[in-house]
């Protein structure tokens, strides 16, 4: 196959947290056949999907780009099971599978991501103690190792490659397409709890008292201290059944509104303690009034952000970071009490905090973010003060025996990983035998120094 149509051009880069920017080479191919023709023309490379993890993970001096490959391979109708090649976006799924009554079986909180960064950074999503993560919905995945050699794998056929895969943020090889078991819907709706707690207590409680609720987030008001502490926002749900709607609604229709754009990058500081704190104000305090329960699209509760294009630019041109640990369940109420006194006391505040629980991980896959326990996402302006502050959360996760999301990591340092990820050595020696010229390499992972 020639590699005329395969594009390459040069461009400044980064994570959607748009810190440290990288001058890239972007390689474009066209089809799943020029990239394995490429592979021996070159030096250094990592996969690239839509961008939408935080920080340097798919970031590099020369990105394999896997926009063009967006084609659905094949749908079944009948038992849900899809074939499509690995750059397509969860929502471009969305759009061919809900009108046939199947949904995605796992979504993180935008459907902005492709399925490649689904699978690599293994990602979960608010109904993760039910469900699990992504990886545990595919059936097989074909890739391409940095040697070029297409394999074809899954949890029977080279499982250590499959698991090293799921969850490897791009370094075992790049993959190319995935077959996947969707989930059956009656409808597009989704029947949705809203519940608002005074503190953390109360907030943690209800996940652990809720386990059958099959999807629920806590949005947490950062800023409350003392009695208050911890108190949040809690939205659950689950898919609504047909019988559930109002007469004459439709049960199956996609929710695709143009997004509105944030045009140009806000000036520095415009997020800042004092505007957090009239936003959590405003924001907790606006659920003591509406209703709690309610029918609503799956967009609003599953993808919120996504109705805002370019809504990392708020934060300015020196970015943001975002935070994401989870810490195990024993201890978990005392790691979440001690971590938001920390941010209280460095009077950082976080613009965004989000809980969830998760349920058990997979010790199969040694990169995989999720254990038992509970996961806290936070966003912060990418100041020195911010920094330091969550060096001091790295302590605190690593002495509760936690660890930090990759996909959202752009500072943490490679003993905060070994700790957090014990079998990390296994996914090393998967990588030497699969690209023992060390090609496949991000700013993540030299950053770590896992490559
Ligand atoms: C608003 C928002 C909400 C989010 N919510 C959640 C959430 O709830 N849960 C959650 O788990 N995550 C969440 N994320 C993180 C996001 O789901 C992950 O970072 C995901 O990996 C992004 O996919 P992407 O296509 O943008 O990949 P990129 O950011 O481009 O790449 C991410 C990683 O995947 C690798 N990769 C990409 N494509 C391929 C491929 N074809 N083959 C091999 N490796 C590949 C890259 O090398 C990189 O290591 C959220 C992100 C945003 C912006």
């Amino acid at each position: 196959m020639p590699l005329s149509s395969t594009s390459k051009h040069q461009e400044w880069i980064s994570g959607w947290g748009q810190t440290h920017p990288v001058h890239a080479t972007i390689i474009t191919p066209k089809s799943n056949d020029e990239i394995q023709a490429l592979a021996p023309t070159l030096q250094q490379w990592i996969p690239r999907g839509m961008g939408k993890s935080y920080g340097d993970a798919s970031v590099g001096h020369a990105v394999i780009d896997s926009h063009y490959l967006n084609q659905v391979i094949n749908f079944n109708q009948v038992n849900g099971i899809i074939t499509c090649n690995a750059g397509i976006s969860l929502e471009d799924i969305h759009k061919i599978s809900i009108p046939s009554g199947w949904f995605l079986p796992v979504v993180p909180g935008t459907q902005l991501i492709s399925i490649g960064g689904a699978i690599a950074a293994d990602i979960h999503g608010k109904n993760h103690h039910q469900s699990g993560s992504f990886s545990d919905h595919i059936h097989s995945l074909t890739m391409m190792t940095g040697e070029g050699e297409i394999i074809t794998c899954s949890t029977e056929k080279d499982s250590d490659i499959f698991y090293a895969t799921c969850g490897g943020m791009g370094l075992t090889g790049i993959i190319l397409s995935a077959t996947i078991q969707l989930l059956a819907i009656e409808t597009s709706w989704i029947t949705q709890s809203v519940t608002q707690t005074k503190n953390l207590e109360e907030t943690l409680t209800y996940f652990d008292e809720n386990s059958n609720v099959p999807y629920s987030v806590a949005w947490l008001d950062s800023l409350a201290d003392q009695a208050s502490l911890g108190r949040g926002i809690i939205f659950a749900g689950d898919h609504s059944k047909k019988s559930e709607l109002a007469a004459g609604t439709p049960s199956l229709i996609l929710d695709t509104p143009a997004p509105i754009t944030v045009p140009c990058h806000a000036p520095n500081g415009l997020i800042n303690p004092i505007t957090m704190s009239i936003f959590n104000t405003f924001y907790y305090h606006q659920f003591s009034f509406k209703p709690a329960h309610g029918i609503v699209s799956y967009r609003p509760f599953f993808f919120p952000l996504d109705s805002v294009g370019h809504w990392n630019r708020l934060y300015g041109h020196r970015g943001f970071l975002q935070y994401q640990c989870v810490v195990p369940l024993p201890s978990g109420h005392d790691s979440i009490k001690e971590i938001l006194e920390a941010i209280l006391k460095a009077k950082t505040g976080s613009f965004l905090a989000v809980l969830k629980r998760l349920g058990a991980g997979n010790p199969l896959k040694p990169l995989s973010f999720p254990m038992e326990g509970y996961t806290l996402a936070l966003d912060f302006c990418h100041t020195p003060k911010v920094l330091a502050l969550l060096t001091h959360l790295d302590e605190i996760v690593e002495r509760k025996g936690g660890r930090i999301y990759l996909a959202k990591d752009a500072r943490m340092s490679t003993s905060t990983l070994k700790s957090g990820y014990p079998d990390l050595d296994k996914l090393i020696t998967i990588k030497r035998r699969l690209d023992p010229h060390n090609k496949i390499q991000s700013q993540l992972s030299k950053r770590l120094n896992i490559t």
